[in-house]
């Protein structure tokens, strides 16, 4: 629920704000990295050697296949996304469309789909920077003449950022209801990418290494839960590596990041990527990665039964819980 411009901001503002600040080294890919010796290879020949190697190259990761030692290729839906943000003055200015917005809680999600009970199109909206943009993505089977962009984008490595056109977008939102339709009106700057997933592999750490992020657990964006399983990652880590000054006490640390992290990732991971699944299949797949409390068979998505599951989980306590050995 937040724009990921916003996100990215904010923690560049929080890192340069440290003493001393840690030194970001921009346009300086990484060509391979031996998670044995801890050496990283960069593209301009030099190589760096540490005791512990985060890799988060994200979805289309070259380095999986380092920590798992299989390639571990992305499943590309038939589905892709049209996305745009709306201003939102505007919308609550439009007689039609703006009564769904008014004086709605901090957080909200709309969700509108064609055809209820059957496959059909989905128009997600949030509001994001504090109210001030709405978030639109609509949902539709990847058109033929999307896919080149798409690829091309893919190729840079910018998956998420093919521009699409306005009309595109008008064409797909016509089984909408004509208040609804009015949102994607006038919409500029339109992208469109292809959704991807992954399903869950079985470790994130491999000696030194550790996957945090996409590279480690892509997943479709139906509940909105990629970054925030990153940032649980990263404070997972935090928690994990506090005091660690040791090189012998790296290894035994990932591995219980591993244990941490694996069971509520693959829990968040096949409710994402299973969503539009039986409601029975879910759980019995989620089954196969958690044994902890999780939403019933008749909760229904976006429920308050799922955002406790997302949101009330504190990594922080977890990880502590783990380094004291408390149960
Ligand atoms: C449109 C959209 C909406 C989303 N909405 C939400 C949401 O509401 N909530 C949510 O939680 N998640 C959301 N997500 C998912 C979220 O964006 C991702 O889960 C998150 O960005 C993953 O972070 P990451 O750091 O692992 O990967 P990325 O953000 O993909 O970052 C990986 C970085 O690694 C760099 N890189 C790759 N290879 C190399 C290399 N060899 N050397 C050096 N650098 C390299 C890339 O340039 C990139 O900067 C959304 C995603 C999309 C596309």
């Amino acid at each position: 629920m937040f724009h990921r411009a916003d996100l990215h901001a904010g923690l560049q503002a929080l890192m340069e704000a440290q003493h001393p600040t840690p030194k970001l080294h921009l346009g300086e890919a990484v060509q391979d990295v031996d998670v044995g010796e801890g050496i990283i290879k960069l593209s301009n020949g030099t190589e760096v050697k540490k005791q512990l190697v985060i890799i988060a190259d994200g979805s289309h990761s070259k380095l999986i296949g380092k920590v798992v030692g299989r390639p571990c290729p992305v499943n590309k839906a038939p589905m892709s996304m049209y996305r745009f943000l709306q201003p939102m003055k505007n919308v609550l200015a439009h007689p039609q469309a703006g009564k769904f917005y008014k004086d709605q809680p901090s957080g909200f999600t709309v969700f509108y789909k064609t055809a209820v009970g059957r496959p059909g199109l989905l128009l997600n909206t949030y509001p994001c920077r504090g109210g001030q943009l709405l978030y639109v993505a609509l949902l539709h089977p990847t058109k033929p003449n999307e896919k080149s962009a798409i690829q091309a984008h893919e190729a840079r490595g910018e998956a998420w950022n093919a521009p699409a056109d306005v009309q595109d977008v008008l064409s797909s939102a016509e089984g909408f209801h004509p208040a609804i339709r009015t949102i994607c009106e006038d919409a500029s700057d339109v992208k469109v990418y292809t959704n991807m997933w992954r399903d869950p592999i079985e470790t994130f750490t491999s000696a030194r290494a550790v996957l945090i992020g996409d590279c480690g657990h892509l997943m479709l964006q139906t509940h909105g839960q990629g970054a925030c399983m990153a940032l649980e990652d990263a404070m997972a880590l935090e928690v994990l590596f506090d005091g660690v000054d040791n090189p012998a006490e790296v290894q035994p640390q990932l591995t219980k990041f591993d244990e941490l992290r694996r069971p509520r990732v693959g829990a968040v991971q096949t409710m994402s990527n299973k969503m539009m699944s039986p409601p029975d299949q879910v759980t019995t797949e989620v089954r196969r990665y958690y044994d902890g409390p999780i939403p019933g068979p008749t909760a229904k998505t976006f429920s308050k039964e799922y955002n406790d599951f997302f949101f009330l989980y504190d990594v922080a306590e977890e990880a502590r819980r783990l380094v004291d050995n408390r149960s």
